[in-house]
C-alpha cells in the first residue's frame, strides 16, 4: 500500500542545477522529478539507492510544483531541454488523482520549452495534445523503458508496470500521434536480458512498431542494501548464485569495462540491423533546440559509435569538443579536426 503525500513546496529551485556537460542519453541541460516516490517500485530502480524509506512506501505530491516551475522558466533558455526522468515515474497511478504531471506541461507548452518523459505509465496517452502543443514549438520527445519482450521475466522485474506489449503499444499510438518516441532498455541487467535471444526479440519488437530510438545503459549496485535487493531479483527470475555477479561486478558500482564493451559492440550491430538508432537521431532535434547544444550532441552521439569502433583517438577528440562547444568555448579552427566540421559549421552558422 502507497500513501500519497500532497505538500506545498517551500520556494527554490525545482530543476537540477544546469548540467555541465549535456546529457547525451535524454538531450537534456535540466533534470526533474514531478513526485516524489515511486508506486512502481521497480527493484532494480536508482531510486531506491537515493530514497531513505523505501522507494513505494510514500510518494509526496507536490501541489504547488507546476507555479514554481513556471517561475524558474523565466530564468532558463528555450533552447535547453528538460528531461523529466529522473527517480520516479510522472505517470504513476499518483498522476490520475493528482494531475501535476499535466500542469506541468501545460507550463511547458506554454513557455514552448522542449522536453523529454521518461515513462511506463500509459496515462501520457491522455496528454497527447499537450506535447504535440510542445511539439509544434520546440520538442517533446517520450521514452519508455522495457528491459525484455518475455512476459514472465517482465512479471518478475517490475509486476506493478504495463506489460511490455502494453508499452509498445502506447508508443504507437504517441507516434501516430506525431510525438517521436524511444526505448531505453535500462538496466541492461547481466545474465537476465543481456543474451543475443533477449536483445533481439526486443529490438525486433521495437523496430516493429517504428519506435525512433533505442538507448541502453547498465545496472548499477552502488551499495550492500542495493545489492541484496537485485539478488531478491534474480530469485524470483531465476536461480541465479550470486557468484556470478562476482565475475562480471567484480566488487565495482557496474559491471566490468569489458563486460559493457562487449555488450555495447553486440547491441550497436544488433541496433543496425533493425535500422534502429542507439541515440536520439539528429533529425529529430535539428533546429529546436539551442544551435551549442544541437552540435554538443551530435559530437557526443559520433564519440558513442568511434569508441565501439575502437576509433579511440577520434572518441576523445568527439568527446572534448562537445564538452567545449556546449560550455560556449570552441573555436572553428578545433572544430575543423572533426569529420564533422561540415555539419557543425551549419548547425552553429560558423565562418570558414
Ligand atoms: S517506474 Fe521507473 S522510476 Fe518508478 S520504480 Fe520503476 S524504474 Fe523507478
Amino acid at each position: 500500500m502507497t500513501y500519497y503525500l500532497p505538500e506545498n513546496l517551500p520556494s527554490g529551485p525545482i530543476l537540477s542545477s544546469r548540467r555541465p556537460t549535456i546529457n547525451e542519453f535524454f538531450l537534456s541541460s535540466y533534470t526533474m522529478n514531478i513526485y516524489l516516490g515511486c508506486e512502481m517500485g521497480c527493484p532494480y530502480c536508482d531510486g531506491w539507492v537515493y530514497s531513505s524509506r523505501p522507494l513505494n512506501e510514500t510518494v509526496r505530491v507536490p501541489l504547488n510544483l507546476p507555479q514554481l516551475l513556471a517561475e524558474e522558466l523565466q530564468t532558463v533558455s528555450r533552447g535547453d531541454l528538460i528531461a523529466i526522468t529522473a527517480l520516479s515515474d510522472p505517470y504513476q497511478p499518483a498522476e490520475q488523482s493528482y494531475r501535476i504531471t499535466r500542469q506541468v506541461l501545460q507550463v511547458l507548452a506554454d513557455a514552448g520549452q522542449p522536453c523529454l518523459i521518461l515513462t511506463k505509465g500509459l496515462g501520457v496517452l491522455e496528454d497527447i495534445p499537450l506535447l504535440q502543443r510542445i511539439n509544434e514549438q520546440s520538442l517533446a520527445i517520450v521514452m519508455t523503458t522495457l528491459l525484455t519482450m518475455d512476459r514472465y521475466a517482465a512479471e518478475r522485474l517490475e509486476s506493478k508496470s504495463p506489460a511490455p506489449a502494453l508499452r509498445l503499444e502506447m508508443l504507437t499510438a504517441l507516434k501516430r500521434a506525431g510525438i517521436p518516441v524511444g526505448v531505453a532498455m535500462v538496466p541492461v541487467i547481466p545474465y537476465v536480458n543481456d543474451t543475443n535471444t533477449a536483445s533481439r526479440a526486443l529490438f525486433r519488437a521495437c523496430a516493429e512498431v517504428g519506435v525512433d530510438f533505442v538507448i541502453w545503459d547498465y545496472l548499477h549496485v552502488p551499495n550492500e542494501r542495493h545489492r541484496m535487493r537485485v539478488d531478491e531479483m534474480l530469485i524470483r527470475v531465476a536461480a541465479y548464485p550470486s557468484n556470478f555477479y562476482r565475475d562480471v561486478f567484480q566488487g565495482q558500482p557496474l559491471p566490468t569495462a569489458n563486460y559493457r564493451a562487449e555488450r555495447d559492440a553486440e547491441l550497436l550491430v544488433r541496433c543496425d540491423g533493425f535500422g534502429l538508432d542507439p541515440r536520439v537521431p539528429h533529425r529529430l532535434f535539428a533546429g529546436r533546440l539551442d544551435p551549442k547544444n544541437e552540435a554538443a550532441l551530435l559530437l557526443k552521439h559520433t564519440a558513442f559509435r568511434d569508441t565501439i569502433n575502437g576509433r579511440a583517438h577520434m572518441a576523445a577528440l568527439h568527446r572534448d569538443l562537445a564538452e567545449r562547444v556546449y560550455g560556449g568555448e570552441v573555436r572553428a579552427e578545433q572544430l575543423r579536426l572533426s569529420p564533422l566540421w561540415l555539419t557543425l559549421k551549419q548547425v552553429l552558422t560558423m565562418e570558414e
